[in-house]
């Protein structure tokens, strides 16, 4: 997504870009959605569902490969990928943080067709009903996800049965036990949106793309759903109070505008907020391009080496979330051979939404204007934080205790030291860590890839998904959750997705 922006108003916009692999971009579509990452193909297929016609999907990245890169790579070059992007050919960061090192390092986009649903590890949790409800959720909202939607189902129901039946069955290892006590505590199988290549370690989580995987790797979307790969969405196409389509540059450069009577943002949240602010603006309905709320989980953990005799078996547990910490712990037990295991323990809490946390464009006569991020803690936050450290500093005492191993306290760097992140689970690091000895680390903002809440439902979206001050336009993926809750995001994502779907589909 580089290139020279062109101006607003380069007399090449109205010309319509060259045909390209991908066929020629259509002048004209019912639903345009920008973005083809988890939400964006999951409200595609779910359109296509409806019998919807005319969809158009725009993707900045290529489409070429359409594997999930635990399905292209063993454990730790698949790591590697995700903890060191520049390895990651696809890896992209479109906005500037002013808050480093919070919104850095491998804080991006994965800019392809796709986009993280072809990294993500498929942990599916609803959001748990402290933050679930009224009034941050609408309530219509939160009855469609947990209790019935349209006269049946519940869109959690239908979702967790769909995606149990795309995993084979069932969610987790069936030779895990329903509970595993361990460190004083009763663990929960984490329940995990996966399949496996049977007899690798290879494996791949949901993603609707799955359908569309073609002959020759090129993606063959349901009728009425057209893609259009290699084309960067810029801005909304905003006239007389209505969103009227984008414009968009397609890989050669060439500018167009294509006219649309829905628009669907889909781009990861920072990248939908910069453009629904953007086009707010240019309506008219919003004073400045900054819109606020914008939160990502806060994850801190350890990882140890052990003997694996003592251990649970390999695999991923987790304890439901606790409503005064707002967070939940996990437990991940890897067999690293040699009658070793790596014991990896993380708590994932909730950041509460605030205004100082933003995405800031700063106009500019060219396109796409550039979005800033900044993040700040509310005192209830760092209060969190302090809670988390705590439970894990008893988990470990207890599991050492267990192991009939000397509880070494735990000690963690100042909450934001670059120096102490999530890159230390990363193989390299985690190979030569000394057997016995905990090492703590905490996720910087923005890198654990649930950011979310800066175009709030209930507050600038209706519970319809629609942004009342700007007809025409819908925002779907985290970016529309009004809390996040504790729990990982994608689960309610795919829910609103496909909830989002019906109700365009019903007009
Ligand atoms: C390693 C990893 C593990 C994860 N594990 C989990 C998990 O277990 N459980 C969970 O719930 N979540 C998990 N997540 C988070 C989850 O993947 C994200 O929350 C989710 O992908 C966000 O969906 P999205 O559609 O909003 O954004 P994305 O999936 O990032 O998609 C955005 C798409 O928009 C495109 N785009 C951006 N800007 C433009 C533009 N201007 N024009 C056109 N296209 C554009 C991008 O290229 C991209 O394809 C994980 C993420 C990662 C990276």
């Amino acid at each position: 997504m580089s290139g020279n922006p062109p101006s607003h108003h380069d007399p090449a916009a109205s010309r319509v870009a060259g045909p390209g692999p991908w066929g020629p971009l259509p002048g004209h579509a019912r639903t345009v959605i920008v973005g083809g990452g988890l939400a964006g193909v999951e409200l595609a297929a779910a359109l296509a569902g409806h019998g919807a016609e005319d969809v158009l999907l725009l993707e900045a990245g290529p489409g070429e490969e359409l594997s999930h890169i635990h399905m292209t790579h063993p454990r730790g070059p698949a790591t590697e990928v995700v903890f060191a992007p520049d390895r990651d050919p696809h890896f992209h960061r479109p906005w500037l943080s002013d808050a480093p090192p919070h919104y850095t390092g491998i804080s991006g986009l994965r800019c392809r067709l796709g986009g993280r649903s072809l990294y993500w590890h498929g942990v599916i949790l609803p959001l748990e009903d402290w933050a679930l409800r009224p009034p941050a959720w609408p309530a219509e909202v939160v009855a469609d996800l947990t209790t019935t939607a349209a006269g049946g189902p519940s869109w959690y129901d239908r979702v967790t049965a769909d995606l149990t039946a795309w995993s084979g069955g069932v969610l987790w290892d069936p030779a895990q036990p329903a509970r595993t006590p361990f460190g004083g505590r009763e663990f929960h199988p984490l329940p995990r949106a996966c399949r496996h290549l049977p007899g690798t370690d290879r494996w791949e989580a949901y993603t609707a793309l799955a359908a569309w995987r073609g002959p020759g790797g090129r993606p063959t979307p349901p009728p009425g759903v057209r893609v259009r790969c290699d084309t960067e969405v810029l801005a909304v196409d905003v006239r007389d109070g209505r969103a009227r389509g984008v414009r968009v540059r397609a890989a050669d450069g060439t500018v167009a505008t294509v006219a649309a009577d829905t628009v669907v943002l889909c781009a990861g949240t920072v990248e939908s907020t910069r453009l629904a602010a953007q086009a707010l603006t240019e309506a008219g309905a919003l004073r400045a391009p900054r819109l606020g709320g914008l939160a990502d989980h806060i994850v801190q953990g350890f990882v140890v080496r052990l003997p694996a005799g003592r251990l649970p078996a390999p695999g991923s547990y987790h304890l439901p979330a606790d409503p005064v910490l707002r967070s939940y712990l996990r437990m991940d037990v890897y067999d690293e051979g040699h009658g070793e295991a790596l014991l990896d323990v993380r708590v994932t809490g909730e950041q509460l939404p605030n205004e100082d946390s933003v995405v800031e464009c700063r106009p500019s006569a060219g396109q796409p204007w550039r979005a800033h991020v900044r993040t700040e803690l509310l005192p209830e936050d760092h209060k969190m934080i302090g809670g988390q450290r705590d439970l894990l500093r008893d988990f470990w005492a207890a599991a050492a205790r267990e192991l009939g191993l000397p509880a070494t306290a735990l000690e963690f760097a100042g909450f934001g030291d670059a120096d102490r992140d999530n890159t230390r689970v990363l193989p390299d690091h985690t190979r030569g860590q000394s057997t016995g000895r905990p090492e703590t680390w905490a996720s910087l903002l923005g890198t654990e890839d649930h950011e979310g809440g800066s175009l709030p439902l209930g507050r600038l979206l209706d519970a319809r998904q629609a942004f009342p001050a700007l007809p025409g336009l819908y925002a779907a993926g985290p970016a529309v959750f009004p809390r996040l809750g504790a729990a990982n995001p994608s689960l309610t994502t795919i829910a609103l997705s496909r909830r989002l779907a019906s109700l365009l589909a019903a007009g």
